[in-house]
């Protein structure tokens, strides 16, 4: 059984539901990490973010939004039954069973992928017989247009990530395209932060006078808010990524956003308290 965490935020209640947890070698994540630097970080960042050993660690889970009467699940994960990346490859997890203890899957109004990566997209379909259908059959799947135009049609489209996870939702034609700053609820809305891939979107929340934003992929570690210009191996966009992590941090920075991380290990959250030239995140 899973370890739940929830947030309320205002009128809107967050519920983060794991897939998996991992540790990493810092310099399997990020393309050009100091390790002096980043020694300077590791009394904010453990034990949560890293572990004893100085790894990083990562998780992989989704966020059940309910806002407005209407339930919304931020990105689905990596999916069971299917060939992965990296041989990750095909998991048996009880993350379906864990999603259904909060929701049922047809209960489901959105299903909102920050980017089209495989971790993000997985549970968007699921294994019946030798096919793989949509989860969530009652659910509009929302793809900010950008993100899709890049992926869909393009020399990539048959790839590992789009080929189970997206293609069956788009045959099934529950996907909607939204532009990056579309407005799901009252409370709930997109906003653009490209340079992970071209058209990613985070996810932000605000009711009753209190505010969050969900990260995405625009930063899959803590430790790259301190170090905007760390970049991830995956960023398709590097220099894009680096100025979307800084204006974000920039943003948020010393402010009461709360900072939900879509890869944030442990807490998940916190704000971001900026110390001197750098910044650190106060896990909350
Ligand atoms: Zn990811």
């Amino acid at each position: 059984m899973t370890e739940y965490k929830t947030w309320q935020i205002g009128d809107v209640k967050v519920t983060r539901v794991l897939e998996q947890e991992a540790p990493l070698p810092p310099e399997a994540l990020i393309a050009n990490v100091d390790a002096d630097r980043l020694k300077e970080h590791e009394s904010w960042l453990k034990p949560h973010f890293m572990n004893e050993a100085g790894q990083i660690v990562l998780s992989i889970h989704a966020l059940v939004v309910e806002s407005g009467g209407k339930t919304i699940v931020v990105d689905t994960c990596m999916g069971n039954d299917r060939p992965l990346p990296m041989d990750m490859g095909p998991l048996q997890t009880g993350f379906l069973e864990d999603l259904e203890a909060i929701v049922k899957r047809e209960q489901v109004d959105y299903v909102l992928c920050t980017h089209l990566h495989f971790d993000h997209v997985g549970w968007n379909t699921m294994k019946v017989g030798d096919d793989f259908v949509p989860t969530f059959p009652n659910a509009k799947y929302l793809f900010a247009k950008d993100e899709y135009d890049h992926w869909i049609g393009g020399p990539e489209d048959e790839n590992i990530d789009l080929r189970f996870g997206v293609q069956p939702v788009i045959d099934a034609g529950l996907h909607e395209l939204v532009p990056a700053d579309h407005a799901l609820t009252d409370e709930v809305t997109l906003e653009s932060t490209p340079g992970h891939t071209p058209g990613h979107v985070s996810v932000r929340i605000e009711s009753g006078g209190a505010r969050a934003v969900i990260t995405g992929d625009m930063v899959h570690h803590p430790v790259q808010l301190a170090e905007p210009h760390w970049g991830s191996h995956p960023d398709a966009q590097p220099e894009r990524a680096v100025e979307t992590r800084r204006d974000f941090v920039s943003r948020y920075g010393d402010s009461d956003v709360l900072v939900i991380g879509t890869h944030f290990a442990g807490p998940t959250s916190g704000r971001i308290k900026k110390v001197g030239d750098s910044c650190r995140l106060e896990a909350v």
